[in-house]
């Protein structure tokens, strides 16, 4: 097990400076591929995509996140919509409880795989047998777009029956009531509105390029007060992409080390926001701080973000477009 002064930037802080957090829990992202395409992804996940992490690698990372954080090591399987390969996700369940490995902490699915109660009682059964703790069934107004809320209830009873209700999780269970777009008659982008009043977004991935404009109201002078500094090194874990691209907590499409590569406590051990060649830039001065590299390359601001990570969204989909900071901003999946 890691103790924070395993890190390389910890090690040159004082005793009263805050320390880069030990990552202790993973989000293995088994595939870019999705059933839907919400307006909401922080991942632009679509049925278009392609991607699915190997069984080998899923465990390596499982490993070492234990490796690194022990018993408080939490491994959840999301993706796009990992049910999609049902027998691939079931056999690396079996395959990290053979290995010793504790039981992902959770599963996450969109239910459109749901459509009726004995694929979804075999799926469940096999699934809880293997090892999963909970079940969270993802659901607001940019999952209905895609996916029928009858699937969604359909998976949620049926999965309360089968694993008790403890074991079962929507998100959001309100809006399960209408009205929830598009079948309910309601305006949508007022619905998406409402949506983003109540939800947190982090407006990253898809959700910068067709939700932030809905609600932009701030300039670029009211987000030079803003750093990364602090998010980058409270941030508990990491997401990783099927091609083991590894993505700080929610900071989609920004590579801060690839699992094939090195182990994921070996990244862990050689982070430093201070140092990085693109990252210290975001710790230091946040998204704003790579403005004017950007405009030097003709990136034009905008009248107004929706917030921070909009505004960094936006830079590093310009980069992305014209081939800069390549083995950091990536990967296609994340910006096409
Ligand atoms: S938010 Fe979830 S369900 Fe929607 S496209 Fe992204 S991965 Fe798929
Ligand atoms: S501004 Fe960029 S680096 Fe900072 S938290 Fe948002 S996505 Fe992450």
């Amino acid at each position: 097990m890691k103790t924070t002064i395993d890190n390389i930037y910890n090690k040159s802080r004082r005793q009263d400076e805050k320390k880069l957090k030990i990552w202790k829990y993973a989000g293995l992202m088994l595939t870019y591929k999705c059933s839907a395409a919400c307006e909401f992804c922080y991942y632009h996940c679509s049925p278009q995509k392609k991607g699915l992490m190997p069984i080998k690698t899923a465990i390596e990372i499982w490993q070492s996140l234990t490796m690194m954080a022990g018993d408080r090591a939490l491994v959840h399987i999301t993706g796009g919509e990992p049910f999609l390969y049902f027998d691939h996700m079931l056999e690396l369940l079996r395959k990290a409880s053979e290995a010793g490995l504790k039981g992902p902490d959770h599963i996450e699915t969109n239910a459109s795989w749901a459509t009726g109660t004995s694929v979804i009682k075999k799926r469940l059964k096999a699934l809880d047998q293997a090892g999963m703790n909970l079940l969270k069934i993802s659901f607001d107004p940019f999952h209905a777009e895609y996916i029928s809320r009858e699937n969604v209830i359909r998976l949620a009873e049926t999965a309360k029956a089968i694993l008790g209700p403890d074991k079962v999780l929507i998100r959001w269970e309100k809006h399960l009531q209408p009205p929830c777009c598009p079948d309910d008659n309601c305006n949508r982008e007022d619905l998406y509105r409402k949506a983003l009043q109540v939800e947190p977004c982090r407006f990253t991935g898809r959700a910068a390029r067709t939700l932030a404009g809905l609600v932009a109201d701030k300039t670029i002078e009211q987000l030079k007060e803003y750093s990364c500094h602090q998010t980058y090194l409270d941030t508990k874990g990491v997401h990783i992409d099927p091609y083991g691209n590894v993505f700080s907590g929610l900071c989609s499409g920004i590579i801060v080390g690839n699992v094939i590569e090195r182990p994921l406590h070996e990244i862990w051990q050689a982070f430093d926001p201070d140092t990085h060649p693109f990252i210290s830039m975001l710790a230091k001065g946040g998204p704003a701080g790579l403005i004017d590299s950007a405009e030097a390359l003709g990136y034009k601001i905008l009248p107004a973000y929706a917030s921070k990570c909009h505004l960094c969204t936006d830079i590093r989909q310009f980069f992305f477009d014209i081939g800069e900071h390549k083995s950091i901003i990536g990967p296609w999946d994340c910006y096409t």
